[in-house]
């Protein structure tokens, strides 16, 4: 029959990786049965349309999120029967190249290159704070799982995406150490951060308590805007509650600079406990977490050329 012969489009997956010469790119492949006409139509700074000729979509219409810190969604979109599109939303601008891969499946390779993104956060100082450690063990989730421990990993993972970007990342502690909030405040005034950002997990007697929150000093509405950039992100990622954004009471931020403090989950929600545990959300944590900055530091950096 005549429409087993039209192409199909069977899969879509990005990834951000080094290019050969170094630059940092965001990537996306098109995976299609065999090869199809194409266009690339820039609609402006952040939005792409890539419009496939003679190709059917064999997968669900509708959008998937990507949140990469440079592309937000990918939009499919079944045309007609013969043309499918494919809509980019990026949260900056970027150049943007296709290539075609004469492999099985066809893949259609759209790059994207995240300089923009590199020079948001070179020159900047970020120090992260993964809280407790040593004797102060901090939160325990009903299934033994430690606050100090699970904030560590965390805080790794976004100390190599920020230096990847460009900036400088310093943790307060390294080890399991246990080291007292003076100290951890005189360390981010010794490297001159710009902004700190302690990673907790929320406790609650109540097991049925879930989610994530992020706490700011009220010092500055630099904190305050820091808070609800990383809260919107982070939630975005991690797919968990949204509890909100609040003002930290205690005394466990630094008064010098924009602070913060992002309870990640709930660790004595068992679900929550459990999903900590995994990989992939200590790494989204983190990639949320960074979207949070990108858009703190964008933001910052529009007013500096407004004024
Ligand atoms: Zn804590």
């Amino acid at each position: 029959m005549y429409y087993r012969k039209v192409p199909r489009i069977t899969n879509l997956w990005s990834k951000v990786t080094d290019g050969e010469k170094g630059e940092w790119l965001s990537k996306l492949f098109i995976e299609s049965t065999r090869p199809f006409e194409h266009s690339l139509i820039r609609v402006d700074n952040e939005v792409i349309i890539i419009r496939c000729k003679g190709v059917m979509l064999n997968m669900p219409e509708g959008k998937i999120s990507i949140n990469d810190g440079l592309v937000r969604e990918v939009c499919l979109k079944q045309d007609n029967s013969d043309s499918t599109s494919i809509e980019l939303f990026l949260d900056q601008p970027a150049e943007v190249k296709l290539a075609t891969l004469e492999v099985f499946p066809f893949r259609l390779e759209i790059t994207l290159d995240r300089s923009y993104l590199a020079r948001l956060f070179s020159g900047k100082t970020v120090m992260i704070d993964p809280a407790h450690g040593g004797k102060d063990t901090g939160g325990q989730g009903a299934v033994s799982l430690m606050e100090k421990d699970v904030v560590m990993p965390i805080a790794i993972n976004l100390q190599k995406a920020l230096q990847r970007a460009g900036a400088k990342a310093v943790l307060t502690r390294n080890g399991d150490e246990d080291i007292s909030a003076k100290e951890r405040f005189e360390k981010a005034s010794l490297e001159k951060a710009d902004i700190y950002i302690s990673l907790h997990t929320h406790a609650c007697a109540d097991s049925r308590v879930a989610g994530a929150a992020t706490k700011y000093l009220a010092n500055s509405d630099d904190s305050t805007a820091l808070a609800t950039y990383i809260q919107e992100e982070l939630v975005k990622k991690i797919k968990v509650a949204d509890r909100g954004v609040a003002e930290e009471l205690e005394p466990v931020l630094p008064v010098a600079l924009p602070a913060v403090e992002v309870e990640v989950v709930t660790i004595t929600n068992i679900v929550e406990e459990v999903f900590l545990r995994g990989l992939t959300i200590q790494k989204r944590a983190a990639e949320g977490i960074f979207n949070g900055l990108r858009d703190y530091f964008a933001v910052r950096q529009s007013d500096l050329k407004v004024n």
